[in-house]
């Protein structure tokens, strides 16, 4: 079944020509150089998702990189293993390190010294505060509300604009009771019409699930849908009937929390949910849907970008 998109859809303005205008290859699938024009949008959506921030709000901004062991304990192995990037190193003695120098030299394979190091490249903007907030101690009777960012990495090469393998994600963190999540979800799905209406931008949301890995993989999607945990913001950027998901409103239930023992005020395990934006895709959809000159963007769309 094919829901209608909110908004009307306007013919959309090729890809190629906002790969060629816009983004630049780096010889690498999925890794581009994005330009000041690009740029330009990128930073005035973060500005305006700031501007949708509610008080009581703590900002943390991620490194690229983040704790392998953090992301162990969190489950990702299991989850998604095929998506993850570890960082390895030369690690030893400088005649170790010398060697695999010298295996380079002498066009050989110098990746075998590679170790892996303690760091693994961050797959989404979140994982990292849990972990923190546990560092903490308690969650207080009104909850806690992040607002957290950081560049992400996915192994999923293509040559596809809208699949990058390093990508920038915002999300706004919620860590609480269930009811709490509930709300901050909801409310967050109600505002996020108001956010993609702004921008002129035609959307659907949706239920969806989580590419887990394998066939184990599928009874949790399956599990995921049942439960109602995953919904997307869905806009027509290749096609009507593929639409790409350019936010995500997650409900964690008590995973995080059990996994970090957060406690509530009234000593129960909380429960976690988050609102994820994708940077580079909500600003792909914005040049798909307005073009790549930004003088004929709708005024008000450029008010609300201030660009
Ligand atoms: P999720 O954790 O829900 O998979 O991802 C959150 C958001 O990150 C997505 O809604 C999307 O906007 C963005 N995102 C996920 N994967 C990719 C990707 O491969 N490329 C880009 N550009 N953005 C992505
Ligand atoms: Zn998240």
């Amino acid at each position: 079944m094919n829901v209608a998109f909110k908004q009307p859809i306007k013919p959309r303005h090729s890809l190629d020509s906002i790969a060629e205008a816009l983004l630049l290859p780096s010889g690498i699938d999925g890794v581009y150089a994005r330009t000041a024009v690009f740029e330009q949008v990128a930073d005035g959506l973060a500005a305006l998702i700031s501007r949708y921030r509610e008080t009581d709000t703590e900002v943390l901004r991620f490194p690229p990189v983040m704790s392998r062991r953090q992301l162990e304990k969190s489950g990702y192995l299991k989850s998604f293993p095929h998506f993850l990037g570890c960082v390895s190193c030369l690690a030893g003695d400088e005649s170790h390190i010398r060697s695999s120098v010298e295996r380079y030299e002498a066009g050989e394979d110098w990746t075998g010294g590679l170790a892996a190091a303690d760091l693994v490249l961050s797959p989404a903007a979140c994982y990292p505060v849990y972990p923190l907030v546990a560092s903490r101690g308690g969650v207080p009777a009104g909850g806690l509300i992040f607002d957290v960012a950081c560049d992400c990495f996915r192994r999923e090469p293509s040559k596809l604009l809208d699949r990058l393998q390093s990508f920038r994600m915002r999300e706004y963190v919620c860590i609480g009771s269930p009811e709490q999540i509930q709300n901050f979800r909801a409310r967050w799905m109600k505002r996020a019409e108001g956010f993609a209406g702004q921008l002129a931008l035609p959307y659907r949301i949706e239920q969806a699930s989580d590419p887990f890995f394998g066939r184990g993989g599928k009874m949790m999607a399956m599990s995921q849908v049942e439960q109602e945990l995953k919904f997307e913001l869905l806009i027509p950027v290749h096609s009507d009937e593929q639409p790409t998901a350019c936010m995500s409103f997650n409900c964690h239930r008590d995973h995080f929390g059990a996994t970090w023992n957060l406690r509530t005020a009234s000593g129960a395990t909380a429960h976690t949910g988050c609102v994820a934006f994708g940077i580079d895709r909500l600003a792909l959809a914005l040049f798909v849907t307005h073009g790549v000159e930004l003088a004929q963007w709708p005024t008000r769309v450029r008010q609300a970008l201030m660009v």
